[in-house]
């Protein structure tokens, strides 16, 4: 069996460039998802701990962070990208045997967490206002600033690759961070900070300080000196985090997850289409914010597409996270209760394929078997409701429109996909979803770092990723000189 890789200690928190005990004393169990058994301890930060927190992240802006070039900014997010692929090995498996992933997505994930600092350490220098023509005798112009003190609330789904996004764009533009990451995906939330401690980061420039979200997490967003708030999780608890921010007026960026449509015409390459359609949908255990969970067919190919998504869903392979197969355990047994309560919500006739579950999996894993589900109304709370499990609804289509209606008809607006050669049809309907991202013959152009990411609707607002998230964690001053 493999051990978990630590070189640090997971039962502290990381606060000021230092490691200690979280000032309430108590710490939290890591559990292996794939096993049940528990594997490590981590800390549980409280309120107080969020202050101490919040105390170095200004003292770092104050201090060496706050007085370094975008360029010096930049140099340590690079030698940061490069300490992360010397440790890949261990990151991955710290990642797999914490939340369940199989070790290839894991590894993937490590090489966006890279390619994250890369991005915005080579982004660090390269924002710029701008000057504005205006009257006689002025020169306008604006300068982007940092926030200041940011905080960053993780979920369990994809830590490192959401910390990298937020932490990447937030430390390129010169804020100080405080991390909560989810209690149930603190590892690799703190391998990382001491890695960035390794790459030269500055002191209180990044924190972490793991706990539950109703303690540490509530006290972050309630903090008053915490200037930018950016949140990926559950829309309920995105709403209390926008209440929050509210309280305080701080601007925040929420990411809440959907209900992404795929929309399959009687045109599209079925070939091509179909290893897209099922892995956006079990991948992470269907644990994705972006998981194409239903998927919309044309009825003239409705039966053809059933029976080959029914034979490559039977076929997938299902294991504990270090075997590496095509699907992980769920999370948690929390987790694998809400799905288990999803599934019990549909009739048999209603359940068209089903992966075998294998005998000899450990008893005390979170395994669910990935399901296909048909002969449901676009209302049905299985094809309105985010599941977040390997579950995912097929529903059939007469045309552009009726396909639109219920691509269209849910609360949610993150990501979509068109699967179609009529590149008309492709351009009309990119219009059309309303979605944040919207993948044309295509799904996730695989992960996409570069590419700006968020929702409409219930899934959220602001923008993560790509060169916009840079705008995200820097606030506008507009400078006027009057100098006739
Ligand atoms: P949450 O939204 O509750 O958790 C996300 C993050 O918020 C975690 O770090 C959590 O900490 C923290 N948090 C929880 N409560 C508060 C609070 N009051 N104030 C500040 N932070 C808080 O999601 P769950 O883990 O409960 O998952 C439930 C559902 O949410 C899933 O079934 C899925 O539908 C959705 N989800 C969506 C994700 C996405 O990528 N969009 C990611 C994860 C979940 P802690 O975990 O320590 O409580």
């Amino acid at each position: 069996m493999t051990s978990l890789p630590l070189w640090f200690d997971p039962a502290r928190v990381f606060i000021g460039g230092t490691w200690r005990a979280p000032l309430g004393g108590d710490t939290l169990a890591v559990v292996d998802p794939s096993t049940g058994a528990e594997i490590a301890r981590i800390a549980r930060g409280t309120q107080a701990d969020i202050a101490a927190a919040v105390d170095a992240a200004e003292a770092a802006l104050s201090g060496a962070w706050g007085a370094m070039t975008a360029a010096e900014r930049g140099r340590i997010l690079f030698r940061l990208g490069d300490l992360v692929l010397q440790n890949a090995d261990a990151l991955a498996t710290l990642e797999a045997m914490d939340v369940g992933k199989p070790l290839r997505q894991a590894q993937n994930d490590v090489m966006a967490l890279a390619r994250y600092c890369e991005f915005y350490g080579g982004a660090a220098d390269k924002l710029t206002g701008d000057t504005i023509p205006f009257q006689q005798g002025f020169t306008v112009y604006t300068l982007r600033e940092p926030h200041g003190v940011t905080g960053h609330i993780v979920p369990w789904n994809y830590p490192m690759q959401i910390i990298g996004r937020s932490i990447g764009a937030a430390l390129a533009t010169g804020n100080a961070c405080v991390l909560k990451p989810a209690e149930e995906a603190c590892l690799t939330a703190l391998a990382f900070a001491d890695l960035a401690a390794q790459a030269g980061l500055p002191s209180g420039a990044l924190n972490v300080v793991p706990g539950l979200g109703a303690e540490a997490g509530a006290a972050l967003t309630a903090e008053p000196r915490v200037r930018h708030l950016s949140f990926t999780g559950s829309v309920a608890t995105g709403k209390r985090v926008q209440v929050a921010a509210a309280d305080n007026i701080v601007p925040v960026t929420l990411e809440l997850g959907g209900k992404s449509p795929q929309l399959v015409f009687a045109d599209a390459d079925l070939d091509k289409a179909l290893p897209f359609l099922v892995n956006a949908g079990i991948q992470n255990a269907g644990q994705t914010c972006s998981a194409g969970s239903r998927i919309l067919v044309h009825r003239d190919i409705h039966d053809d597409l059933a029976d080959r998504l029914s034979d490559a869903i039977s076929a997938l392979k299902i294991a504990p996270a270090m075997d590496n197969a095509d699907v992980g355990p769920l999370v948690s047994a929390r987790q694998k209760a809400i799905v288990d309560g999803f599934l019990a919500m549909a009739t048999p006739d209603q359940i068209l394929a089903q992966a075998p579950l294998p005998g000899g999996l450990p008893k005390g894993g979170n395994y669910i078997a990935p399901t296909l589900l048909g002969h449901l109304t676009p209302d049905h709370p299985l094809a309105q409701d985010e599941i977040f499990g390997p579950v995912q609804v097929l529903i059939p289509f007469d045309d552009e429109d009726d396909a639109i209606r219920i691509a269209n008809g849910t609360r949610y607006g993150l990501v979509a996909s068109v699967w179609s050669a009529d590149g008309g049809r492709q351009m009309r309907l990119a219009k059309r979803l309303q979605a944040g991202q919207v993948f044309l013959n295509n799904y996730g152009a695989a992960g996409g770092v570069e590419l700006p990411f968020g929702g409409v609707g219930h899934s959220g607002h602001g923008r993560e990723k790509g060169f916009e998230a840079l705008y995200a964690f820097t606030t506008l001053k507009t400078v006027a000189a009057h100098h006739g």
